[in-house]
């Protein structure tokens, strides 16, 4: 009996996948370097954790858990259409927005269809792609940031999805709001606008230029956003996410979504995480003095980096980017390398505490200047 070629079974998209790799974790490091004072700046996650107050409606929901949870989310559903002046049946939720973005591709993309994103815009996007055997169109960035006016030009008739992220991850490159409203005029309105906004809390307090993608909700029926809980309300160990729509879209997402995509502590977390808008103020103020550190840090070893409106920032390191990587491991800082986001040298950081912060600075200054 000649060996199953299990690749061959596989759907053609799914046979060239390459896994998503993600901020290696801090008990990798530690098992393999023996190193115990680890430091995990790699996957942009709130330096501060979570409201307490999610912590402890997450505690009272245990007791819960011989129980599914409410498949409807209503509770959440309900705490953000109050938030965001929008309906209930605008809402979409998901095992973090990553589950989302899965949806979307699956429920207006397949075979042939194109889906269009920007070089160096997040993973998730050519992963959601292959995965449905659609076609990826990826269109050339402009100062690492999205070209909105080159992605209005690469629109076919087959293009079903695009993917935009404000801010992107890794580059924490952004776009205004006159620029977004310009490029949603001129997208034809049966192509779906994802405006994935996972950093939107992070961004909209420190630049009024900057779009808040629910507010255009009304005007654009083919506009998708997305956003998270898994940044700046500290909660990515939980996953979820969730999609604002219109109606009619929510209830096609509905479909396709699993029927309990939302665990129970996830659902009661995130309801309580929204109602600590304070946490949310202190975390956003943390992470802008933690982008000034970095920003003078960067300045000071001459190193260029991209301005940020993320939690996140990418700098050059130069030619050894791997290298540089490696020699922070050791130093016990774990940070993100992104050639994989055709970004040869440079290394993303994610924003930590102030004392982590001055850790990574310093470890990179040892590493370049020593
Ligand atoms: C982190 C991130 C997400 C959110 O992922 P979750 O699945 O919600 O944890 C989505 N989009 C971008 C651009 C991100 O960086």
């Amino acid at each position: 009996m000649t060996p199953l070629n299990y690749d061959e079974l596989a759907v053609p998209g799914v046979r060239t996948l390459t896994p998503y790799q993600p901020g290696k974790p801090t008990e990798d490091l530690q098992r393999e370097y023996g190193i115990t004072d680890v430091i995990k700046l790699a996957s942009n996650e709130n330096p501060m954790g979570p409201s307490p107050q999610a912590l402890l409606a997450i505690k009272k929901e245990l007791h819960e858990l011989a129980r599914y949870p409410d498949g409807n989310g209503f509770k959440l559903k309900q705490a953000l259409a109050s938030r965001y002046e929008l309906n209930i049946d605008q809402f979409t939720l998901g095992n973090g927005s990553n589950d989302l973005l899965d949806v979307i591709a699956r429920t207006f993309a397949s075979v042939g269809d194109e889906i269009l994103f920007s070089q160096h815009a997040f993973a998730v996007y050519p992963l959601v792609t292959q995965a449905i055997g659609a076609r990826a169109v990826v269109t050339p960035a402009l100062n690492w940031g999205h070209d909105l006016v080159a992605m209005v030009k690469a629109i076919t008739g087959k293009t079903q999805v695009i993917f935009l992220a404000n801010p992107n991850n890794p580059t924490g490159t952004w776009f205004t709001k006159s620029q977004l409203e310009s490029f949603l005029s001129r997208v034809p309105q049966r192509v779906m606008v994802v405006l994935d906004e996972a950093y939107f809390e992070y961004a909209c307090p420190n630049e009024a230029e900057y779009p808040d993608g629910l507010t255009l909700l009304g005007q654009y029926p083919n506009l998708i956003i997305t956003r998270t809980f898994s940044k700046a309300y500290g909660l990515a160990g939980l996953r979820v996410g969730y999609a604002a729509t219109h109606p009619d879209i929510a209830n096609l997402l509905n479909r396709v979504r699993q029927p309990f995509n939302v665990n129970s502590l996830a659902l009661c977390g995130a309801t309580a995480a929204l109602s600590d808008q304070d946490h949310i103020r202190t975390s956003v103020e943390l992470n802008n003095k933690g982008m000034q550190q970095y920003g003078d840090g960067f300045s000071c070893l001459g190193l260029e980096y991209i301005p940020s409106l993320g939690n996140f920032i990418s700098v050059n390191v130069g030619d050894n980017a791997l290298g540089v990587y490696d020699s922070l491991l050791r130093a016990g800082v774990i940070v993100r390398p992104v050639e994989n986001y055709a970004m040869p040298g440079f290394l993303r950081i994610s924003i930590g505490t102030e004392a982590e912060n001055a850790r990574a600075i310093s470890a990179l200054q040892q590493i370049i200047m020593p």
